[in-house]
C-alpha cells in the first residue's frame, strides 16, 4: 500500500484547489518556514479521522477550514482525499485504488466518503485500523512524539505493540461487545 495522491480544498492554508502527486522517488516536502509543509501531514492525518483539534495544532475542528488571508476570504468548506494504491490487499477490501475523503462545513455538518460513496467515519477507522495507517498508528510521528513513547508507562507502551500486531481492532471490538 502506497499514498499516491492527496487532494486538498480549503484545508488550512490551501484556499486554492491543489494535489499533490507521490510520485515514486518522493521522499521529502521541504519549503520555507510557514508554506505548509506541516499542513500537509495534518492533511492526512485529518482525513484519517483525527478528531482532536489539538493534536492538528488548531483549538476546535472549524479551524482547519481556511480562514482568509489580505487578498483571499474565509471558505465555508474543508475538503481531503487521500488516494491509496491498494494492490497489495493490505486494506481489507477488493478495491486496488481506495480513496477517503472528508469535509467539514463550519456548520459542524461533515461528510466522510469511501471510494466516493458516503460512508461513517467508522468506516474508515476500521479499514485503516492494524494497517499501520489508521489515526492511532506511529507512520505519522510527530515532533515530541519519540519523547512521549520513551516516558510513557509500560501499558500504555504495550497498546503500540498492540497496535502493530494487530490485536487493537479486536480489542476494541470486544470492549465495545462488553458495554452492550
Ligand atoms: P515550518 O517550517 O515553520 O514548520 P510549515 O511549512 O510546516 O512551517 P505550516 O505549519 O504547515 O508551515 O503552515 C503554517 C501556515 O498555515 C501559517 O501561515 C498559518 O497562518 C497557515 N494556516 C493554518 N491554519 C490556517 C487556516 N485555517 N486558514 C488559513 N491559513 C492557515
Ligand atoms: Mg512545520
Amino acid at each position: 500500500m502506497f499514498l499516491k495522491r492527496l487532494e486538498i480544498v480549503g484545508f488550512k492554508s490551501f484556499a486554492e484547489r491543489i494535489a499533490v502527486d507521490f510520485v515514486p522517488g518522493v521522499t521529502a516536502v521541504v519549503g520555507p518556514n510557514g508554506s505548509g509543509k506541516s499542513n500537509i501531514t495534518d492533511a492526512i492525518r485529518w482525513v484519517l479521522g483525527e478528531q482532536s483539534a489539538k493534536s492538528l495544532r488548531g483549538a476546535k475542528m472549524e479551524d482547519v477550514i481556511f480562514a482568509g488571508s489580505a487578498s483571499r476570504k474565509a471558505l465555508n468548506f474543508a475538503e481531503v482525499t487521500l488516494v491509496l494504491d491498494n494492490s497489495d490487499q493490505l486494506l481489507q477490501t477488493e478495491y486496488e485504488e481506495v480513496s477517503v475523503t472528508r469535509r467539514v462545513y463550519r456548520s459542524g455538518d461533515s461528510d466522510y466518503l469511501l471510494n466516493r460513496q458516503n460512508c461513517r467515519l467508522k468506516d474508515i477507522t476500521e479499514l485503516f485500523m492494524d494497517s499501520g495507517l489508521g489515526k492511532e498508528a506511529f507512520s505519522i510521528i510527530s515532533q515530541g512524539k519519540v519523547d512521549e513513547i520513551l516516558n510513557s508507562k509500560a501499558e500504555d507502551r504495550r497498546a503500540i505493540f498492540e497496535e502493530t500486531a494487530g490485536v487493537l481492532k479486536y480489542k476494541q471490538r470486544k470492549k465495545k461487545a462488553e458495554f452492550k
